[in-house]
Formats: structure tokens, C-alpha cells, sequence
């Protein structure tokens, strides 16, 4: 199937998925954690998979289908493998904006390194790219590229993209137990974020299955000190921990708000007294929401949190 949707997405809004690539899954890259399985065909070789004016004839006819309310924000490239892996991703993106509605694309960035990459991501509105590692190891490990493939090529791609991309550029970071998500990796992956500055930095943990049943998302506690890593960088950094919270998230009733704003990032408790007192509310909404085990309370650096408690969808 090229299209499906809309889904709802916290980033995108109401998002119809375009998936650019055959099955089975092309990927120049193996990651322990993907959840669309094994890699079938590892390459880097950019190819024809769909022809451009299927994909957009595709788009078309499901816009047709869908009521006005339901209408999507974003016709995002979100496939099953790599989307730059299409050589006519610069065809089908130049076509499908003649539907007036913006473009996304999900990609890993591997293929940044290749100026015609690069620039067939300019037409795009808004472009997530995949940073999992801020060494050379670290990414072997977690990504599994093809072994064709060059970190270093790849930062100095994504840099350049970075520099000339007149679009809403975002970064996603999977944070993996034991793997890449100790003080030193994340420092290392925070400092060359805050290098490209990003829009924003997402943070999110394997919480479906995953390729290999060992990938398990870190405790709360280390994903609260992931995000102060960023935070204390000046990284505007949001959680993507399977809840859709808002940014700000206030609704005026104190129990969604809590939900919300944990959902995105950790909320420190003298934020969260303040957030009771403004609503009238004490800290019998914080202990039964513990109870329910929909928030969970964390310490980092002698300070409280709680943030969204996160389960396993196995
Ligand atoms: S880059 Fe995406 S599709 Fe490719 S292996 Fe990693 S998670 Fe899966």
C-alpha cells in the first residue's frame, strides 16, 4: 500500500503516510530497534521503487476519500525502509505539493553525504532526521549501516543540509537501554544537535517490538537525565514516549494537563506545586495519578520529577 492514514502525530498533526519504497523493506540501515523488521535489503544505491506519478495519483485519490474534518496536515514520506533510497523522491515531492498541502519526510540521513539527496529534501516542508549516535561505535552498534556508509561523511552532510534547509528541520534520537544512552553518548549526540539546531529534538524509546527482543527503552530515570542533557544545551527537546500530550497542555482540567505536559518532558516538582496551585488543585491529583500508574516520580540530581510512565507494547 503507497498510502495510509491520517494519523494523528503530536509532530505533524493529522499526518497521511506515504510509503515510496517496495516491500520488502530497502534500508541502508539495520537498526536493533526498527519495528518494520529485519533489514531484507541493506543498500545505499539509490533506485526506482514506485514511479512519481503512481505515488501522486495514489495521494489524490485517498484525499478523495476523506471527509474535510479529516483532511491532513502533512503528506508525510514515512516508509517501510529508507525514503532518499527513491531517486525520484524529488519528482513525487514536487508533484504531490501541487495538492497544496506540506510535505514531511522521515528520513535516517544516511544518504546526506550526496549533494542530490540533500537537494531533494529542500523541497520539503519539514524534515525529521534520525541522530542515534555521536560516535562511530555507538552508531555500528545501534543502526547497523550498511557497511558502505560513512559517519563522519553523514555529520558532514547533514551539517551542510542543515545550514541551507529553509524548512522546519527536527531531530529524532531512539534512546536504547545500554546502548547509547549513558552520560557520555548522550552528551556526544547533544553536542552535534546543538550544532545543526534543530527546531526541535525528540527523544523517543522503543516501546513496540523490536527487531531484536534484547532493545529495551531506559528507565525513567535516564530518559528524565537524556532530556536534562539536552535541556541544559539550550536544545528545545520533547519526549516521544507513545503518548500524544501537547505542548503546552493547558485545558484547564489539572489531570489532562499533568498527563500533557509529562508526556513531553519531565516535570519538575516545584513546576508541578505551582501547576496545583494555579488550579486549585493539592497533591491528591499527583498521588492518585501515581496510583493509576499513568505518572511516575523520578529523582535526578537531588531534584524530583515525574514524567508520563511508559509500558512496553509487547
Ligand atoms: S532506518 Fe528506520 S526503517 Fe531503517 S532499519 Fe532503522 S528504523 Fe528501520
Amino acid at each position: 500500500m503507497i498510502t495510509f492514514g491520517p494519523v494523528s502525530s503530536r509532530r505533524l498533526g493529522k499526518s497521511l503516510g506515504i510509503n515510496n519504497i517496495i516491500s520488502p523493506k530497502v534500508c541502508s540501515y539495520g537498526c536493533i530497534y526498527c519495528q518494520v523488521g529485519e533489514t531484507v535489503k541493506k543498500s545505499i544505491k539509490r533506485e526506482t521503487f514506485f514511479q512519481p506519478e503512481l505515488i501522486d495519483k495514489k495521494v489524490e485519490q485517498h484525499l478523495k476519500q476523506l471527509n474535510r474534518d479529516n483532511f491532513p496536515d502533512y503528506l508525510t514520506f514515512v516508509s517501510n525502509g529508507e525514503p532518499t533510497l527513491d531517486k525520484n523522491l524529488r519528482t513525487a515531492i514536487k508533484l504531490l505539493k501541487k495538492q497544496g498541502i506540506p510535505v514531511a519526510v522521515i528520513t535516517n540521513a544516511s544518504l546526506m553525504m550526496l549533494e542530490s539527496v540533500r537537494e531533494d529534501l529542500f523541497l520539503a516542508d519539514w524534515v525529521s532526521i534520525k541522530i542515534d549516535a555521536g560516535d562511530n561505535k555507538t552508531w555500528q552498534v545501534i543502526n547497523r549501516p550498511c557497511p558502505d556508509l560513512d559517519f563522519e561523511g553523514i555529520l558532514t552532510g547533514i551539517g551542510i543540509f542543515s545550514k541551507e534547509f529553509g524548512g522546519i528541520l527536527c531531530t529524532e534520537t531512539m534512546l536504547v537501554d545500554g546502548i547509547n544512552d549513558s552520560v557520555e553518548n548522550v552528551s556526544n549526540i547533544s553536542e552535534f544537535i546543538k550544532k545543526i539546531n534543530p527546531h526541535k529534538a525528540y527523544l523517543s524509546i522503543p516501546i513496540r517490538p523490536p527487531t531484536f527482543k534484547s532493545v529495551k527503552p531506559p528507565v525513567a530515570e535516564v530518559v528524565t537525565r537524556a532530556w536534562q542533557i539536552f535541556n541544559n544545551k539550550h536544545i528545545k527537546t520533547e519526549l516521544l514516549t507513545g503518548f500524544e500530550g501537547t505542548d503546552t497542555g493547558y485545558t484547564g482540567n489539572i489531570y489532562e494537563d499533568i498527563l500533557n505536559i509529562t508526556a513531553v518532558h519531565p516535570l519538575r516538582e516545584d513546576s508541578m506545586m505551582e501547576l496545583l496551585l494555579k488550579n486549585n488543585a493539592d497533591f491528591q491529583v499527583v498521588d492518585s495519578l501515581i496510583k493509576q500508574r499513568l505518572i511516575k516520580k523520578v529523582l535526578y540530581n537531588n531534584n524530583k520529577y515525574y514524567l508520563r510512565e511508559y509500558h512496553l507494547h509487547i
